[in-house]
């Protein structure tokens, strides 16, 4: 499988999974950018945040040693901690230096050939169950015109392909990018703006006119939900958004995505703070009630990604 001659072109990924079962349909490849415009509260996958390369420290491997302080040019690296991203000059060099591997970078470069050179070893898998690639993050239309290159990769390869996004995007690169994609998975988090400019640090009005205008343009358009605990899973809240779904052509599945606390240690190994209070998982017969909402408006609900 070839990137289309633009091989040469790169983007920044935080990991790809394979053998998912979430975000889309089948058995999926998820590829996840690195870099996104939000910064939700309840983030889980808070590496993919910052658009630059970042050392992380997990904590419970460290022996104290002290050789990433001798090793820092900086001097700014702490044994068991991560550096803050406004001090440390991403030069590795205590990286290296650790003996254990306590310290890793968060973020690597990769071709499109690179990155469509694994989507390729599923293809046994996406071909037996109907699945694909996802490409997911952080935000992937951030990096426009990478995604594009590994989109036309994937079509001239004949692999599906969906997107995920949070919506907060220039307008004619979602378009353009939902043009060569069979899946478009759109978050959405809250329809109260003041309660998103909290929340998500922006607000929700590019979100929803992005979205207005995605649907009926693209004929797979899948609304995905977080349920946040004291947020947003309030009945009114939740009534609200099965209106608003309901309103909207084209959105041909609902997944409501239960809140989980596996974000909470990655913000610690970040060095940085998990700003929700001690929320606790919605549980599945809160869920169910959640999807009873969102059914009775006639939408097709399903809980997870
Ligand atoms: S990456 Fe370089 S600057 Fe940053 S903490 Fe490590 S040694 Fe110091
Ligand atoms: S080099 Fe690694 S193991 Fe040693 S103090 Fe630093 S983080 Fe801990």
């Amino acid at each position: 499988m070839r990137g289309s001659g633009k091989q040469a072109i790169t983007g920044l990924i935080t990991n790809i999974q394979r053998y998912s079962l979430q975000d889309g349909p089948g058995i999926r490849t998820t590829v996840f950018f690195k870099g996104c415009p939000l910064d939700c509260w309840w983030c889980h996958n808070p590496e993919g945040l910052s658009r630059r390369r970042e050392v992380v420290t997990i904590a419970n491997r460290c022996q104290q040693c002290g050789e990433c302080i001798k090793a820092c040019p900086e001097g700014v690296a702490q044994p068991g901690s991560s550096p803050a991203g406004s001090v440390c000059v991403r030069c590795g060099a205590c990286i290296g230096a650790c003996p254990t591997g306590a310290r890793q970078f968060a973020g690597m470069t990769m071709t499109v050939d690179d990155v469509l050179w694994e989507i390729d070893r599923d293809r046994i898998f996406h071909d037996d169950s109907s699945g694909g690639v996802t490409f997911s993050g952080g935000e992937p239309l951030l990096q426009p015109e990478f995604l594009l290159a590994l989109l036309h990769g994937c079509r001239h390869s004949g692999v599906r392909t969906a997107v995920d996004t949070c919506g907060f995007v220039n307008e004619s690169t979602l378009l353009e990018v939902a043009a060569h994609a069979d899946l478009i998975l759109f978050d959405v988090k809250l329809l109260d703006d003041s309660k998103h400019r909290k929340f998500t640090g922006v607000s929700n009005a590019v979100i929803l006119a992005n979205l207005r205008r995605l649907c009926g343009r693209h004929p797979e358009v899948w609304l995905r939900v977080p349920v946040i605990p004291t947020v947003n899973d309030s009945p009114e809240d939740l009534e609200d958004m099965a209106r608003f779904a309901a309103s909207l052509s084209g959105i041909r599945q609902v997944s409501l995505l239960p809140y989980h606390r596996t974000g909470i240690q990655k913000f610690e190994r970040l060095g940085r703070e998990y700003r929700l209070p001690a929320i606790i998982p919605p549980s599945a017969a809160e869920m169910k009630a959640a999807a009873d909402c969102f059914q009775a408006h006639g939408l097709k609900v399903k809980v997870g990604g």
